[in-house]
C-alpha cells in the first residue's frame, strides 16, 4: 500500500514497449520527491539523458507535468525543475461509516480540493448506501469542473474485514457481511475503485509526523469499530488475509453482549461509539443517567458521536453516572492494550478514533497503570503514549495517498 514501484531496479528500461511503464516510473519518482531537475532524475531512474527528455516531452504534451524554474544561489541560469501538475489527475477518498459517508477530492499531488459529509440515516443497506455515494460522488465530480476521465480511482474504506477482491466480508457496524463494495461502486461510478482497510488512516500521520516512520508503531483505534495496525521497520503489517490486529473481537467476559461479528463478549460490544451510546440510551430509559434527557428529548436515534459527546462533557463537569462509565471504558479499553503490548513490543502507542479522543489523558494513564500488573518486563520498556493528530480527515487523506499510488500503477 502506497508503495513505491521497483521499476528499474533490475536493468535500464529504455527498451520499446516499456514506454509507459517509463512514464509510471518518472510519475512515481516525481510523487515522491515533488520536485526534480531532469538531471536528479536521470539519476534516480537510471536512465540516459535522452530517454528522459523524450518521456518527459510525452507527459508534459498529456499536461502531466509542468516545468518550473528552480532557486540556486549560483550566477547563471536558473536550472528547470519538474513537478506534477496538480490540477490533472484526481482521486476521491471515501470513508463509509454508520453515521456518514465522507467524501473527499484529491488533486495529483494529494491536495485536498472538495469534501462533503453526508448524514446516513437508519437506512444501512448496501443498495441505499451504495447509490446514495454514487449520486454524491457524481455531484461532486460536477461542481467541481472535472472531466470523468480526470478521476483515476477511488480508495474506499469502513471498518470490518476486506477480501482481497475488494468486497467486505463483514462489516459488524454496517451490518453487512459478503457486500461486492469494489464491484459495484465501479460499475456504478465507471472508474476504478479500490477497498482498503481502514487501516490506511495511519499514512495521513506520516504526512503531519514524517518522523514516525522509523518508530514501531502500535495504533490502536477506537471508534465505531475498535481495531489495532501495526507499523514495524517500516512496513504496515497486512496479515494473511488482512484480519490481523482486531483487538475489538477479543473476548472479555463470555457472558457480555454479542458482538456484530457473531460472537459473545467482546471488546467492542462493550466500547466501540455505537455499544456505548446504545448502553447509555438504555442506562438512561431505565433512570440511571438523567443528565442525558437533553439528547433523547430531541432524537430517540441520535447518532452515536452526538451520545458519546454528551457524555465526555458530563464526565469533565463530574456527572457520577459518565465519570463511572469513562472508568469502565478505560479499564477495559488498557487491559486490551496490555495484550497488545505483550504481543507487539511497540516504542509508541498512537490512540486514535472519536471514542479514545475523548478522553485521551484518562486513557493514556490506564493503559500505564495496565502495565505495571499485565505487561511483562513493563521496567525495560520505555513506551511513547500519543495521540492521532490528522483529525477527522485522517482516513480520506490516507486513502487519498494509498489511491493516488496504486491508481496510477493500474492506469499505466
Ligand atoms: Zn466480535
Amino acid at each position: 500500500m502506497g508503495q513505491v514501484n521497483d521499476f528499474g531496479k533490475n536493468s535500464p528500461i529504455d527498451s520499446k514497449g516499456a514506454g509507459r511503464r517509463n512514464e509510471l516510473m518518472i510519475l512515481t519518482m516525481l510523487r515522491k520527491h515533488k520536485r526534480l531537475s531532469q538531471t536528479e532524475l536521470c539519476r534516480l531512474a537510471q536512465i540516459g539523458s535522452s530517454t528522459a527528455s523524450t518521456i518527459v516531452a510525452r507527459l508534459r504534451d498529456k499536461g502531466l507535468i509542468v516545468e518550473t524554474r528552480g532557486l540556486s544561489d549560483r550566477r547563471g541560469p536558473k536550472p528547470t525543475l519538474l513537478e506534477l501538475n496538480p490540477q490533472s489527475l484526481y482521486v476521491i477518498g471515501v470513508e463509509i461509516s454508520p453515521s456518514y459517508l465522507y467524501i473527499g477530492l484529491f488533486n495529483f499531488v494529494g491536495g485536498m480540493k472538495d469534501k462533503d459529509r453526508v448524514p446516513l440515516g437508519q437506512d444501512h443497506s448496501p443498495d441505499h448506501v451504495i447509490g446514495l455515494l454514487g449520486r454524491h460522488i457524481a455531484a461532486m465530480i460536477d461542481k467541481n469542473s472535472l472531466e470523468s476521465e480526470q478521476v483515476i480511482g477511488s480508495g474506499v474504506t469502513l471498518s470490518g474485514s476486506v477480501a482481497h477482491d475488494g468486497s467486505v466480508s463483514l462489516s459488524s457496524p454496517m451490518g453487512w457481511t459478503d457486500v461486492p463494495l469494489r464491484e459495484r461502486l465501479s460499475s456504478l461510478l465507471g472508474f476504478s475503485v479500490l477497498v482498503y482497510n481502514n487501516r490506511v488512516r495511519l499514512l495521513a500521520e506520516f504526512e503531519i509526523q514524517p518522523e514516525l516512520a522509523s518508530k514501531n508503531i502500535l495504533y490502536l483505534n477506537l471508534a465505531n469499530g475498535v481495531g489495532s495496525t501495526l507499523y514495524v521497520n517500516g512496513r504496515m503489517m497486512s496479515g494473511a488475509t488482512g484480519r490481523y490486529g482486531e483487538i475489538g473481537h477479543i473476548v472479555i467476559d463470555p457472558n457480555g453482549p454479542r458482538c456484530g461479528c457473531g460472537n459473545v463478549g467482546c471488546l467492542e460490544a462493550f466500547i466501540s461509539g455505537p455499544s456505548l451510546a446504545g448502553r447509555i440510551k438504555r442506562d438512561f430509559e431505565s433512570g440511571r443517567a438523567p443528565v442525558f434527557a437533553p439528547i433523547f428529548a430531541a432524537n430517540a436515534q441520535p447518532a452515536p458521536e452526538e451520545v458519546v459527546s454528551l457524555w465526555a462533557d458530563a464526565a469533565r463537569r463530574g456527572d457520577a453516572y459518565s465519570v463511572s462509565l469513562r472508568d469502565e471504558t478505560a479499564d477495559r479499553f488498557s487491559g486490551v492494550a496490555a495484550l497488545a503490548i505483550n504481543c507487539y513490543d511497540p516504542d509508541i502507542i498512537i490512540l486514535a478514533g472519536y471514542i479514545a479522543l475523548l478522553f485521551p489523558d484518562v486513557f493514556a494513564d490506564a493503559i500505564r497503570q495496565k502495565m505495571r500488573t499485565n505487561v511483562y518486563d513493563h521496567l525495560l520498556r520505555d513506551i511513547e503514549i500519543t495521540t492521532a493528530r490528522a483529525g477527522e480527515d485522517a482516513v480520506i487523506k490516507g486513502l487519498a495517498a494509498a489511491v493516488l499510488q496504486d491508481s496510477l500503477s493500474m492506469a499505466w
